[in-house]
């Protein structure tokens, strides 16, 4: 069966009730959004993007950008928890380990929440080199003992799953800097919340860092011994980037109407007219909803190349994270201008999107280092030399 937008609406419909109505409480008290994310292991929507044949509905990029700007509008802890479960099931969805058969299945039908832990303090946001570095157990890379250390990882402590990366021991054929990548489940011996989570914005997100200290063998296992990097850039970046973007895309449009309602419906008494009236105030709602709308047109078409792939997806895939996050800084921030002092209270909600829009930003790849890379692209030079 074709999934359709109304499907996909009339799936998303009980998550955003559940996320929308937490939402506050959440950020007020950075608890985990536990409704919300019950709502979506029901909706079937944690396994958007796997295949029929796993039980999952067979969306694609598009189906993927349009539910997290949906989810993201309602709550940005919510919407980056979905994207980090959608960013691990794609990657065991490359390459499925072999001991855990029935893993994707799981991920599909709500059963088991995943996350990616890849973060380490050593390398900090360059996620694509681990030194945290796996040993071999009995003398081969397939029985190897993790150690790591993970700086950031969303959903600790609720996750079912952790995606997890390290290089590969010494030993390895594939070289020093090889990457392995495993699934670890929550209830493994060694798998352990470090310390709290306190943000600035997606309170709700569970962001803590962890350690991984157990062993683990080829079962558990994403791909071949050493075959992590090209699975994070394969697998990983592409969803990841695109949802991130779709992300900031959500909480743009979420700032764009709450200030445009705030603007319409406040009154300057004294002169008769609403804040909408005065042309400044018009000007800046106006740059705001242009910048969303032609932001969600780039997502849009990041998406179609990442369905249908071509020449240009790579630069997409490097591009449409940035060029979101950037556009949801400006709009929030315009947004909260634009709302004066109201804005500055909580009971707008602006300044939650404004908090949220931050982190998106500064997830690796960030903003940053992804401009970099596309000048490196567009220019010839190799990415990470
Ligand atoms: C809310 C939240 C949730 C997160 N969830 C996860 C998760 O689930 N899993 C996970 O693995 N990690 C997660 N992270 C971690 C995240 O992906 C980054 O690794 C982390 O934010 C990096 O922070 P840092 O201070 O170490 O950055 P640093 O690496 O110290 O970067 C500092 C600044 O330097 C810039 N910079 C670094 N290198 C370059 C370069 N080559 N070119 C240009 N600029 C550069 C960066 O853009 C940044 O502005 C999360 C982070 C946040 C904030």
């Amino acid at each position: 069966m074709t999934l359709t937008d109304e499907h996909l609406d009339d799936a998303l419909a009980p998550v955003l009730d559940a996320a929308r109505a937490a939402a506050p409480d959440v950020d007020a008290t950075g608890r985990f959004p536990e409704e919300a994310v019950t709502a979506l292991r029901g909706s079937g929507l944690l396994g958007l993007t796997l295949p029929a044949d796993v039980g999952g509905m067979g969306g694609g990029p598009q189906a993927l950008a349009r539910a997290l700007a949906h989810v993201a509008s309602a709550c940005g802890s919510t919407a980056m928890i979905y994207l980090m479960h959608v960013s691990a099931a794609m990657t065991v969805a490359a390459a499925p380990p072999p001991g855990h058969p029935k893993l994707l299945g799981q991920m599909a039908d709500g059963t088991t929440l995943g996350t990616l832990a890849f973060s380490e303090p050593g390398s900090r946001s360059h996620f694509w080199a681990p030194t945290s570095q796996g040993q071999a157990s009995n003398g081969t890379a397939d029985a190897v003992t993790l150690d790591a250390k993970k700086s950031f990882v969303t959903s600790a402590g609720h996750a079912d799953v952790y995606v997890t990366s390290t290089l590969a021991p010494p030993e390895n054929a594939a070289g020093e800097s090889a990457v392995d990548i495993y699934a670890v489940p929550a209830g493994r011996d060694g798998v352990s919340v470090a310390g709290p989570w306190r943000g600035l914005g997606l309170r709700g997100n569970a962001s803590s860092p962890m350690t991984f200290q157990l062993d683990v063998s080829g079962d558990d296992r994403i791909g071949p011994s050493g075959g992590g990097f090209q699975l994070l850039l394969d697998a990983v970046m592409p969803w990841f980037n695109l949802g991130n973007a779709a992300v900031s895309v959500g909480l743009s449009q979420a700032a764009v109407d709450a200030a445009v309602a705030h603007a319409s419906g406040s009154r300057l008494e004294h002169l008769g007219e609403s804040l909408a009236q005065l042309p400044t105030i018009r000007a800046q709602l106006s740059r705001m909803s242009l910048d969303v709308t032609a932001t969600r047109s780039y997502v849009d078409t990041a998406a179609r190349s990442l369905a249908s792939p071509d020449d240009g997806t790579m630069l997409h895939v490097l591009g449409v994270k940035a060029f979101a996050n950037d556009a949801a800084l400006r709009i929030t921030d315009a947004a909260m201008r634009v709302c004066g002092g109201a804005a500055f209270s909580h009971h707008l909600q602006l300044e939650r999107y404004f908090r949220d829009a931050r982190a998106g930003h500064v997830m690796a790849p960030t903003a940053d280092v992804l401009y970099d890379f596309y000048g490196k692209a567009i220019t010839g030079l190799p990415l990470f030399e």
